[in-house]
């Protein structure tokens, strides 16, 4: 019951449409411009996830064409997509991106900030949390990533015993090419796979 989010940052559509022709129903991209030209070529096949950095002015471009973001990184961003959710009538299922490691030139949220800015975030109509998405640190490995990936599951537990009206940590989007095994053994609900689809 793993889901494969297929990335596909930087690859043109026909590789895209081979992986669509076996099987693959979720494409994830990094940017709004790029998934917007692969969105009409898709048909509706494949949905679209939006995993890498959203900036604020792309929100209203990305609501359109992405069926999930998991990338939410800040309290400015969701109330962003709050309000071109509500503009479309549209609920946005979006997962929190949080910064396990505490590296300091990666995107996210600290572990610590989590549980406040998921209960200001409980009131929003137009934006459901539907759970949690981290990146390991690259050069850690894949006995680095194993806590990585454990603590995003504890800390997905606490908040889902806070009971928070309206927020259900279903989904953890965690694990890539070198470490989605890891990341699957540690509770992962979607991994998000790029190289190891495309390498011969
Ligand atoms: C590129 C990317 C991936 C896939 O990485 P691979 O190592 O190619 O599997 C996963 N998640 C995010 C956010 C990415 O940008």
């Amino acid at each position: 019951g793993v889901e494969l989010v297929a990335s596909t940052k930087g690859r043109a559509i026909a590789e895209i449409m081979q992986l669509v022709e076996a099987g693959v129903r979720t494409i994830g991209e990094n940017r709004v411009q790029e998934a917007r030209q692969k969105y009409d070529s898709l048909g509706g096949r494949a949905a679209l996830h939006m995993i890498g950095h959203l900036q604020r002015n792309k929100v209203r471009a990305a609501l359109p064409i992405f069926a999930m973001i998991h990338s939410v990184d800040s309290l400015r961003l969701a109330e962003e997509i709050e309000c071109a959710g509500r503009e479309l009538a549209r609920t946005v299922p979006v997962l929190l991106e949080v910064n396990v490691s505490g590296e300091g030139n990666k995107y996210g949220i600290s572990p610590d900030d989590l549980p406040s800015l998921v209960e200001r975030l409980a009131g929003m109509n137009a934006m459901r949390v539907d759970g949690l998405m981290t990146m390991a640190p690259l050069t850690a490995g894949v006995s680095g990533a194993r806590p990585v990936f454990r603590t995003l599951r504890t800390l997905a537990e606490s908040i889902a015993l806070m009971k928070i009206p309206g927020v259900c940590m279903r989904h953890l989007s965690m694990g890539m090419s070198h470490d989605f095994e890891t990341a699957i053994e540690e509770g992962a609900t979607m991994v998000r796979v790029g190289t190891a689809l495309f390498s011969q």
